[in-house]
């Protein structure tokens, strides 16, 4: 199973992760489990999960805050919507320990990691969620299974979107962009910086989607994005890795990707880049 390339521990003296143990399953709580502790070792990272008012539904959250300035930029990086997709669940949890040793790699930032979007489908290890239908497309139409994370994208006003997929169709690396127009400013970079370990996919129709140089302008609706009524726009990104590529090196590729986008992106925004 691909966790165990994460090193989880079994044992500690974590706290929050148990009083959500009842109603979530084994893999999920591995995460929280990981994520929990590095949050429990650290002054930077926050761990502050979502639940809903029944106690039925949870998202799984951590904050970092750059611990050497106040962060000027708010970005949400989302993983697992997609249950089956394990490469960028794990590459979110790498990020928060590489955030740790590295602050530098998130300057100026403060960053929201929500790990497990679908955590029911990451605990049966499905696509969808628990209705059966894929969550990357309900979004504000007011279905209730995406309505937290919808909550969070409202609350937290990002900067900036970042959703990690793998795509089982693809043999290489490609994104999509939206919202902000700088966003393609982000992803040409970041691909170029994964592209080390992975190669891009450069077919002129990826996922039933025209593509240019791997690139994907729109896509789907109701997809994981910022409130239609937010202006102006963030930058909204979906980096997708081969899922039939080697766990490690799509990890490797989505933590390139990210970090790229992160540093880019206070250059470009301190700038005022007219794009
Ligand atoms: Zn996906």
């Amino acid at each position: 199973m691909a966790l165990r390339s994460i090193p989880i521990a079994t044992t500690g003296g974590e706290s929050r992760t148990d009083s959500l143990n009842q109603r979530i399953g084994h893999r999920s709580t591995s995460i929280l489990r990981y994520g929990d502790q590095l949050a429990g070792r650290s002054r930077a990272i926050d761990a502050g999960h979502v639940r809903d008012a029944s106690g039925k539904r949870h998202l799984p959250r951590y904050r970092w805050s750059d611990p050497a300035s106040t962060p000027s930029y708010r970005i949400g990086i989302f993983a697992g919507i997609h249950g089956d997709e394990h490469s960028g669940v794990i590459a979110a949890l790498q990020l928060l320990h590489h955030l740790e040793l590295h602050p530098m790699i998130g300057r100026f930032h403060e960053l929201f990691i929500y790990p497990v979007c679908n955590p029911w489908g990451f605990d049966q290890g499905l696509r969808e969620g628990a209705s059966g239908r894929d969550l990357n497309r309900l979004f504000w139409q007011e279905e209730a299974e995406v309505l937290l994370i919808e909550q969070e994208l409202r609350a937290k006003r990002f900067d900036g979107i970042i959703a990690l997929h793998t795509d089982d169709t693809s043999e290489g690396i490609y994104g999509y962009v939206n919202g902000s127009t700088l966003t393609r400013h982000l992803l040409e970079p970041s691909l170029d910086a994964a592209s080390s370990i992975l190669p891009r996919d450069h077919r002129p129709e990826i996922d039933t989607h025209p593509a240019e140089r791997s690139i994907i302008t729109g896509g789907y609706t109701g997809i994981l994005s910022a409130p239609p009524d937010q202006h102006p726009k963030p930058f909204e990104i979906v980096f997708e890795t081969p899922h039939l590529a080697p766990l490690g090196r799509q990890v490797e590729a989505h933590m390139a990707a990210v970090k790229e986008i992160l540093r880019i992106f206070p250059q470009i925004s301190s700038q005022g880049m007219d794009i």
